[in-house]
């Protein structure tokens, strides 16, 4: 972590920075983490506290990313806090460790392994559309056995997929949802998707890499997806901790 923050009188002042933050050009207010340092010495995890920081805020920078190839229709920046100096009142009274964002994470986590779902079966949908439609030697591709393979594959994925999840929210319902469940959802569907839109992209052929059809787009943004929110290879990580008792980060 680089961001900290340290008491000022009747309030704190906040140094650090993080990349990669959706929203972060435009949005009117950031939640910010920061470890709290006294004398300079940083605390321990509980040390972790979050801050509300208003736009307009001296110390406040959010430069945009540009050049994104993956969900371009959303504004992505950085949180750059120079001596940026917040009220006593801004401090969220209640979040200290990790657990205050992590909390945040978990719900937008199970979000995702939905969300991703719903690109995967736009995918799915204009492949089968696309291949009873286009007719090649006299005959629509969706009549060829390795099309059908294809098709298959990919709603055999969905459909275990939202079975898992559906499984998974009834859980939630009951409170009995753990995080690492949520871990497994995520990262499976993102990979499920992820893969579902590169055979949609394929089977669409030359037109798959048009914006007509969905698949370039969703495969694009699906890469986003497989970092964001606890990267694919972290989501591992949590699971891999999990099924051995060993921590492997
Ligand atoms: C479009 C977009 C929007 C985003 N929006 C937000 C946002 O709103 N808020 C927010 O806080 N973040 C946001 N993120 C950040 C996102 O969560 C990070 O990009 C992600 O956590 C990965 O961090 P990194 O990019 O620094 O990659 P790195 O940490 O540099 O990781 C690079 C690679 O190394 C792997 N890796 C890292 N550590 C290990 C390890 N111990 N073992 C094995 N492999 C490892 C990673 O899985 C990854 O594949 C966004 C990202 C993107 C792309």
């Amino acid at each position: 972590m680089k961001t900290y923050a340290r008491r000022d009188g009747d309030g704190w002042i906040l140094n650090g920075s993080k990349m990669w933050i959706t929203n972060a050009p435009f949005a009117g207010v950031a939640i910010v983490w920061a470890k709290v340092k006294e004398n300079d010495v940083v605390g321990g995890p509980e040390s972790i506290r979050g801050f509300l920081v208003d736009r307009g805020t001296p110390g406040f920078e959010t430069p945009t990313v540009h050049g994104k190839m993956s969900l371009r229709a959303s504004a992505t920046g950085e949180i750059v806090l120079t001596d940026v100096r917040v009220p006593e009142g801004n401090l969220l009274p209640l979040a200290k460790g990790l657990g205050g964002p992590l909390a945040c994470l978990n719900q937008a986590r199970f979000g995702i392994a939905w969300a991703a779902l719903g690109a995967a079966k736009a995918c799915f949908e204009s492949a089968v559309d696309y291949c009873r439609n286009r007719v090649a030697f006299g005959v629509p591709i969706a009549s060829k056995q390795l099309v059908q393979h294809e098709l298959v594959e990919m709603a055999s994925e969905i459909a275990k997929g939202e079975i898992l999840s559906l499984h998974f929210a009834r859980l939630k319902e009951q409170g009995k949802l753990s995080p690492q469940q949520v871990s497994l959802a995520k990262r499976n569907n993102v990979h499920a998707a992820l893969h579902i839109a590169r055979q949609a992209r394929a089977l669409l052929g030359g037109n798959g890499i048009l914006l007509d059809y969905p698949a370039i787009r969703h495969s694009m943004n699906l890469e986003s997806v497989f970092t964001y929110e606890g990267t694919h290879q972290v989501h591992t990580l949590i699971l891999g901790r999990a099924l051995t008792g060993c921590d492997a980060f």
